[in-house]
C-alpha cells in the first residue's frame, strides 16, 4: 500500500523543526530513519497529515564526549554509533548491543533518537538506555528538559514526549572501574524483533561483592523495563552461582508479566528471562572483576 496524502517539510534546523512542531502538534510526525515509521505509513497504521523530515538537521548528527557523559544526537545513525570508537571505549554495552538491532542495512538508516522514541516493546536501545542510566534531552516550545530512562518509558509505545516536543539527545554515563556490562537475547531469527532480551550494568567492591546492579528487559511487558526486584536480590551478595539464580527467580516470577503472542506465550517468555540472566549476568559480572 501507500501512504495516505500528507504535507511535507523538510527543515535545516531544530529551531525550524520545533516551530513546525508548534504550528502542527498532533497532526504531524516526525522523520528520521524512516524505518518504523514508513512501514506504519504505508500500512496505513500512520497517517499523519504532516510529515516534518529530520534528515537536513545535520546539528543532531553528533558523538560527543564531555566529562562524564557521552552524548548522541538523536539523528545519529545506529551504524555510526555502532562503529564509533567513543561508544566502544567509553560505553561498550551501546556497541555490543547494536549489532542484535535489526540488520545492517536498518541500521545504515535508523537513529538513535528515533528508535527511543518509536518506544517500541522490544527495542533494544531503550533497555540498554535503562541498564545505563541514561537521560533522554527533550527540546520543546517551553525550553529544554531531562529526563531519565527509567521515567521515559510510560507504556506501550509511550514515552514522556509531549507532541510539541522532540528528542534531541541520549547522555549516557560513561564507563567506570569495577563496573560490568552485557547483552543478550532470544529470537528467532538474528535481527527480527527479540522474543525477550537482557541488558545488564553491575558495580562491585574490591572484593568483587555487587553494589549495584541495573538488569533491564525487553519484548516482556509493555515497554522496556527495569526487573527491579532482581537488581535488590543481587546487591550485597557476592556474585555466585547462587545469587545469581536467585536474582533469575526473582526477576522471572515477581518483575514481569509477560504478555502472549503467536510467537511465545507468557510461560516461554518467563522462562526466556530466567535464562537470560543466568546466561548475561556471568558475563557482566566477570567484566566488573576484570576492571577492578
Ligand atoms: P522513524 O521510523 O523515522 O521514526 C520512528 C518514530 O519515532 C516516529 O513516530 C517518529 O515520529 C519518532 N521520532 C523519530 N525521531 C524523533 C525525534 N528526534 N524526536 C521525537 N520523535 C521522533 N528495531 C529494534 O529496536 N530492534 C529490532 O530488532 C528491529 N528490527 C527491525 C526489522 C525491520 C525489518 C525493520 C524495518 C525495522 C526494525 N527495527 C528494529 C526498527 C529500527 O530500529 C528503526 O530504525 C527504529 O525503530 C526507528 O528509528 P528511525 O530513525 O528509523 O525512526
Amino acid at each position: 500500500m501507500k501512504p495516505a496524502p500528507f504535507a511535507y517539510h523538510r527543515p535545516e534546523g531544530v529551531d525550524e523543526a520545533l516551530a513546525l512542531l508548534a504550528e502542527h502538534g498532533y497532526d504531524a510526525k516526525l522523520l528520521a530513519g524512516g524505518q518504523s515509521l514508513v512501514p506504519a505509513m504505508n500500512f496505513r497504521l500512520a497517517q499523519p497529515a504532516v510529515l516534518i523530515d529530520l534528515n537536513r538537521v545535520h546539528a543532531l548528527d553528533y558523538v560527543t564526549r564531555a566529562d562524564a557523559g557521552l552524548r548522541i544526537g538523536a539523528m545519529t545513525r545506529q551504524s555510526t554509533v555502532e562503529r564509533s570508537p567513543l561508544v566502544a571505549a567509553d560505553a561498550p554495552l551501546i556497541a555490543e548491543t547494536l549489532p542484535f538491532v535489526a540488520h545492517a542495512q536498518i541500521r545504515n538508516r535508523g537513529t538513535v533518537g528515533g528508535s527511543i522514541a518509536h518506544a517500541d516493546p522490544a527495542g533494544e536501545l531503550g533497555a540498554v538506555m535503562l541498564a545505563l542510566d541514561a537521560r533522554v534531552h527533550l527540546r520543546g516550545p517551553g525550553g529544554a528538559r531531562a529526563v531519565p530512562a527509567s521515567a521515559f518509558y510510560t507504556g506501550l509505545f509511550g514515552t514522556a514526549l509531549e507532541a510539541d516536543e522532540m528528542l534531541t539527545e541520549v547522555e549516557v554515563p560513561v564507563r567506570a572501574a569495577r563496573t560490568g556490562w552485557a547483552f543478550d537475547e532470544v529470537a528467532r531469527r538474528h535481527g527480527d524483533y527479540a522474543l525477550a532480551g537482557l541488558a545488564a550494568w553491575v558495580a562491585v567492591d574490591e572484593d568483587g561483592r555487587c553494589t549495584e546492579a541495573r538488569i533491564a528487559l525487553l519484548g516482556v511487558g509493555d515497554a522496556p523495563m527495569l526487573a527491579r526486584e532482581a537488581a535488590a536480590a543481587l546487591v550485597g551478595q557476592m556474585p555466585t552461582e547462587d545469587a545469581i539464580r536467585a536474582a533469575a527467580e526473582a526477576a522471572s516470577q515477581r518483575d514481569v508479566d509477560p504478555p502472549g503472542d503467536i510467537h511465545a506465550s507468557p510461560a516461554y517468555r518467563r522462562q526466556l528471562t530466567n535464562v537470560l540472566v543466568r546466561r548475561v549476568l556471568p558475563r557482566a559480572f566477570a567484566r566488573a572483576a576484570a576492571e577492578a
